[in-house]
């Protein structure tokens, strides 16, 4: 080794190799691993909304054909867990993109203008006051279709646990720009925390159908926060609210 390398400290540069040749696995096998664990996730996830279609279309069967009431419950049933299987999908598609490097543009982007446009429309849809707080032009070299599809979730998120207006802020700093998302909802038992950036989690209490959502939200989020090199943090108390904050480099990683 040593007179291939012409290094005499052949052993140490072995070793190191040797080092990082295991690191590598282990983070290979832990891929593997999430991998693996999502898409058992997944099939249990859709199998729930299938088991129900089917077992109302075997109703419909049975009972349907002189009985009003049962087509309508049926029906309704059938088309809920439908859109409810078309948005896990869609989910799972845009997971799937945003876990690909080569999917993200980076280009100068108007942070407040794209806020401002991700909000406009927001707030016709959601009929509830969106305000937005921030000073001058924040410009950052960033993927702006990513950063609109993270702040969507927040902001939905925001819509589906709270009730009254929700904040968003951008705040420059030296290296990046902060943005907020914050909400004076139900808010995240601190036990949960940890884990709301995991594929299919969710609150407990929130797994009830009626509030729809599919705990695949934060974990795009967070995916597409990785992406384009930003950090996320969440602080939540029972009760009071949840404030999410984005920090999104300046400067692309790796460049001047
Ligand atoms: P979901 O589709 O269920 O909203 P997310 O991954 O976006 O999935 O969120 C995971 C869980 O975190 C939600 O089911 C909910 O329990 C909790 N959560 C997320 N955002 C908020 C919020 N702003 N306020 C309260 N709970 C939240």
């Amino acid at each position: 080794y040593e007179k291939m390398t012409g290094n005499k400290n052949g052993k140490d540069e072995l070793a190191q190799m040797e080092r990082m040749f295991n690191e590598m696995m282990e983070q290979l096998e832990q891929n593997y691993r999430k991998q693996e664990q999502f898409v058992s996730n997944a099939s249990h996830e859709l199998k729930t909304p299938l088991t129900v279609i089917e077992s109302y279309s075997k109703l419909l069967t049975r009972r349907g054909f002189d009985n009003r009431e049962v087509v309508d419950e049926a029906l309704t049933a059938v088309i809920t867990e439908t859109s409810r299987m078309k948005e896990m999908i869609t989910q799972m598609l845009d997971l799937a993109k945003s876990n690909e490097a080569q999917a993200f543009e980076f280009t100068e982007v108007n942070l407040n203008q794209l806020l401002e446009g991700v909000v406009k429309p927001l707030r016709q849809a959601y009929g509830r006051e969106i305000y937005i707080e921030a000073e001058g032009q924040a410009i950052v070299e960033t993927d702006g279709k990513f950063v609109k599809q993270l702040l969507f979730i927040l902001l939905d998120n925001a819509r589906k646990y709270s009730e009254r207006e929700i904040i968003a802020s951008i705040n420059e700093r030296e290296n990046d720009v902060e943005v907020t998302v914050k909400d004076y909802g139900k808010g995240i038992p601190q036990k949960d925390l940890p884990h709301i950036f995991d594929r299919f989690y969710r609150v407990d209490s929130d797994r009830s159908r009626k509030t729809g959502g599919t705990g695949l939200g934060l974990s795009i989020a967070k995916e597409i926060a990785d992406g384009l090199g930003a950090t996320l943090t969440i602080e939540s108390v029972v009760g009071m609210g949840t404030v999410i904050r984005v920090f999104i480099p300046k400067k692309r990683e790796g460049s001047q």
